[in-house]
């Protein structure tokens, strides 16, 4: 497994500051002036309490049905993933990751603080948890651009057609205690801020987004608009 640890810089900060305004809105970006020290405070506490970490490890691909993806370490039970890596071409590996906040933001989260400030405190935690998974991503990107091969967008257990037992596989590829997370019974993280995936790497990943083939009109989690030849060989 590599090992991604990061610093919170400036430029995270004024991305959770953004990102956090506009989950906190609605997009709108307009608060009043309560929620927006609010925010504040709750940027300070992140800033001295998270420590965001990630890892990451390419587990090869044996078999692909119209129902899994099989690895050397158990399935990935989605027809979406599936459908990807069915059209992907070349050696075929899932990328499995996994990143966190760190504990003590749960702490935090879970301390006695005024109620405004837990609401937004767990906001702004839960963009950080985005923004820590974005920035692993982004460093096995690298490698899988400089070795010029491709992948798919990261899906997540519990998201989407998998199932979110579908934990179990990732915290088999991963050190998870290396970076400070378990597994309950029930298949949640502890520490709550934190994000795994998987992502399938090959030579060439034509399909990306699993949602352009998919017809899907009430999904909240819709990452692009349906393609419909793609849609037609997911129900093909
Ligand atoms: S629209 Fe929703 S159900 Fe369909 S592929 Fe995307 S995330 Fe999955």
């Amino acid at each position: 497994m590599e090992v991604v640890r990061l610093k919170i810089a400036e430029e995270h900060v004024e991305m959770l500051r953004k990102d956090s305004l506009a989950a906190l809105t609605g997009g709108t970006g307009r608060a009043n002036e309560e929620t927006l020290a609010a925010l504040e405070r709750s940027l300070a506490t992140i800033v001295a309490c998270a420590e965001p970490c990630g890892g990451y490890r390419y587990v090869k691909v044996t078999e692909v049905s119209r129902s899994e993806v099989t690895t050397v370490l158990g399935p990935v039970e989605s027809t979406r993933l599936s459908l990807i890596a069915r059209r992907s071409s070349g050696d075929k590996q899932l990328v499995f990751t996994l990143s966190t906040a760190g504990e003590a933001v749960d702490d935090a989260i879970a301390g006695d603080i005024p109620l405004l400030d837990k609401f937004v405190l767990d906001t702004v935690a839960s963009e950080l948890a985005e923004i820590v998974a974005g920035l692993v991503e982004e460093r096995w990107l690298e490698e899988v651009g400089a070795a010029g091969r491709e992948a798919s967008a990261r899906m997540s257990p519990g998201y989407c057609d998998w199932l979110i037992r579908g934990q179990t596989v990732v915290f088999r590829a991963l050190d998870a205690a290396a970076l400070g997370v378990r597994l309950t019974d029930s298949f949640l993280m502890i520490p709550s801020k934190s994000v795994s995936s998987a992502a399938v790497v090959a030579d060439e990943v034509p399909l990306k987004v699993q949602c352009l083939a998919c017809g899907r009109k009430d999904c909240q989690f819709r990452r692009a608009a349906t393609d419909d030849a793609w849609s037609a060989e997911l129900a093909g």
